[in-house]
């Protein structure tokens, strides 16, 4: 009968809400031990991000990636989403920082010098520590700071927002560039947005997967490109999926672009070795 239905429901569901508690406190215990122990579970990966004025790749942006000891994959969206909530953000992005500034000392031996983008939270920023750290790793690895360039997204930037604008002009100061990254799909007004002291604005890949067959897409893109120079920002587009996208953006005078097209994100070493298959290294 009804009744009883409803209190099956009821109990499916919410035995359903325990497995994913549960389910989500192993995750963020796992990647406790993973990043303490550093076996190897956790590794960076490289995406090349293609310099659209000189034709080369002198760049490239780090994404973590996750493999459980038990074979199991977990995305980033997922696992950074729960380092964030436990507070172990703080924790990874150490893990980030030296993982990537010692990659470019080893690349910089390999006579590549190669910049590279680090993602952040807003917890980092807020991190009384993170810019000591971050300075105390460029110069353990003697990595010039220019190098380095910083992704926040909209929220984390805007997120207690003098203090937040307040460390990022520190972070600058340092040398580091910084870049407001899936632009477009957050809250950053135009006003907001003249008051950021960033670098670069990265377009966020709704506009760019399906730039070649959408008018508006290319609309929005055109205009942000030139909203960005006129404010003296650098443009970056990723999600760069077909070689019609990037003539488009090249065309449009877009200053990098990035996507599955030139190369999907890859350890480091088959990512030397694309860029001397592909005759793009500086
Ligand atoms: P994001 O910083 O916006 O990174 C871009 C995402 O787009 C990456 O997903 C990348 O693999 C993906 N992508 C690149 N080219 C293409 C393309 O042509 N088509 C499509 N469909 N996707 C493309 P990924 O690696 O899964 O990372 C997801 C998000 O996780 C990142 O978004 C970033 O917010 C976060 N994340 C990744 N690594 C780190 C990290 O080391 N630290 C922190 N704090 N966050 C990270
Ligand atoms: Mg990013
Ligand atoms: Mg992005
Ligand atoms: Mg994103």
């Amino acid at each position: 009968d009804n009744a009883s239905n409803d209190i099956e429901d009821v109990y499916f569901y919410q035995t359903g809400e325990d497995e994913a508690y549960l389910e989500r406190l192993e995750i963020v215990d796992e990647l406790k031990q993973a990043l303490a122990e550093d076996d190897g579970q956790l590794f960076m990966t490289y995406q090349p991000k293609l310099n659209m004025r000189t034709g080369l790749v002198d760049k490239v942006e780090s994404l973590i990636r996750w493999k459980r000891n038990n074979g199991d994959w977990v995305s980033p969206e997922l696992f950074i989403d729960l380092a964030e909530q436990s507070g172990l953000i703080v924790d990874l992005t150490q893990w980030v920082l030296r993982t990537v500034i010692s990659q470019i000392s080893m690349w910089s031996a390999q006579g590549l010098t190669m910049k590279a983008a680090i993602n952040v939270s807003a917890q980092d920023i807020a991190d009384a520590e993170f810019i000591p750290h971050l300075q105390s790793m460029l110069s353990a690895y003697s990595v010039p700071a220019n190098l380095i360039t910083i992704e926040l997204t909209e929220r984390d930037m805007i997120e207690n927002e003098e203090k937040g604008i307040a460390a990022l002009i520190a972070l600058k100061e340092i040398g580091v560039h910084i870049s407001l990254d899936d632009y477009g799909v957050g809250q950053t007004s135009l006003g907001r947005l003249k008051m950021l002291p960033i670098d670069e604005l990265k377009l966020d890949k709704v506009f760019i997967l399906k730039l070649a067959g959408s008018h508006q897409d290319q609309c929005i893109v055109r205009s942000t490109i030139s909203l960005g120079h006129q404010l003296g920002f650098s443009v970056v587009a990723e999600g760069v999926e077909d070689v019609e996208s990037l003539k488009i953006l090249e065309e449009m005078k877009c200053d990098y672009a990035q996507g599955y097209y030139l190369s999907r994100p890859l350890k480091a070493d088959d990512f030397t070795q694309w860029l001397g298959q592909h005759h793009k290294a500086v």
